[in-house]
């Protein structure tokens, strides 16, 4: 189990990484999602040992790595780009670690490239392959010596959307098939969530929520967060609480915040919350409503594509409770 302790790390006196305690079980995949230089980066580097740490603790398995050169600790790393050499073959990339090693092996090659779905490219340059090939090459490169810790950055960012979300339900499956236990960073919720089992939620060089990610999703820590999550609104006060009895939601207690997904609010003649239509926009499949309801503000809501809801008009909406989420707070 990879564990840090008051992990930080600073560049010319500047704190990148600020006291991050987190822990990766054996054969887990955590993902360390936070927006663009809040030190993800950098905490992977530190863990790798590329990048010196200011004050704290890494190990694994309790041995204290953070003291090792990098090539010692027994992780490997792969980043957005990749990184191939391009003058070798496919096969000879992903044989690059075993050859250092002194322990090449055609038999251990085809092996990965087949666990990464690319038997048959074997003989190609990387020059020859797509964004998401290469990617493949470069997951087979790294898994090749069965490091006990995989390191990702952002390893699917570079690629284009359709292709970004196949490639990251393989590599869930490449990373559980093989056993690997990993650390992923990753600015893209949807990503973490298709990869990972676990998150840690890192904002400003701190680690502000970090569980199960169901755990996560169900209840945010701040709204910030629910909305880094990818919730489309977060609603505090009356109008939290307005919602909340609508939902009929009963877990207990008085919440700071609710967390509302998109299409969380739906029009329907029978629901509890009374609002008057401001503006309507219709998509192929929905119209989208904004509603202002009395307590509650302007809220979004859907309708079915034929009823005809226009501004100005009374809409009672019902509330989706599995499509919202409390926020406690600290
Ligand atoms: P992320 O990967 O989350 O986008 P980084 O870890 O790359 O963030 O960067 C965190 C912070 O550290 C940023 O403010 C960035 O500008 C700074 N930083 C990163 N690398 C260096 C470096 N080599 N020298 C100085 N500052 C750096
Ligand atoms: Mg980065």
């Amino acid at each position: 189990m990879l564990s840090l302790t008051g992990v930080s790390v600073a560049y010319d006196g500047v704190v990148a990484v600020d006291g991050v305690s987190l822990e990766v079980p054996d054969g887990s995949v955590l993902a360390v999602l936070g927006p663009s230089g809040c030190g993800k980066s950098t905490l992977l580097r530190a863990i790798a040992g590329l990048e010196p740490v200011r004050s704290g603790r890494i190990t694994f398995d309790g041995d204290d790595v953070g003291r090792l050169p990098t090539h010692k600790r027994g992780f490997a790393l792969m980043f957005q780009d990749g990184q191939l050499f391009g003058h070798m073959t496919v096969a000879r990339n992903v044989g690059y670690a075993l050859r250092l090693r002194r322990r090449p092996s055609n038999a251990r090659v085809a092996e990965l490239l087949a666990l990464v779905g690319l038997e048959g490219y074997a003989d190609r340059l990387p020059a020859t392959l797509s964004g998401g090939e290469r990617q493949r090459v470069a997951l087979a490169r790294a898994l090749a010596v069965e490091p006990r810790l995989l390191l990702l950055d952002e390893p699917l960012s570079a690629l284009d959307a359709g292709l970004r979300e196949r490639l990251a339900v393989d590599l869930r499956e490449i990373l559980h098939a093989a056993g690997t236990t990993a650390l992923m960073v990753t600015h893209d919720h949807e990503e973490a969530f298709q990869v990972a089992d676990r998150l840690a939620v890192m904002r400003a060089g701190r680690v502000v929520q970090a569980g199960p990610i169901a755990d996560v999703w169900a209840a945010p820590v701040d709204a910030e967060t629910a909305l880094f999550l990818g919730y489309a609104r977060v609603l505090t006060g009356v109008a939290a609480d307005t919602v909340r009895a609508a939902a009929g939601d009963a877990r207990a207690g008085r919440v700071e915040a609710l967390a509302v997904r998109r299409s969380a609010l739906v029009a329907d003649e029978h629901g509890p919350l009374l609002g008057t239509v401001r503006s309507a926009r219709a998509t192929p499949e929905l119209l989208r409503l904004v509603v202002d309801v009395r307590d509650v503000g302007l809220v979004d809501a859907v309708a079915d594509r034929d009823t005809h809801w226009g501004p100005g008009e009374d809409v009672r909406l019902r509330v989706d409770p599995t499509r919202t989420a409390p926020i406690r707070g600290i």
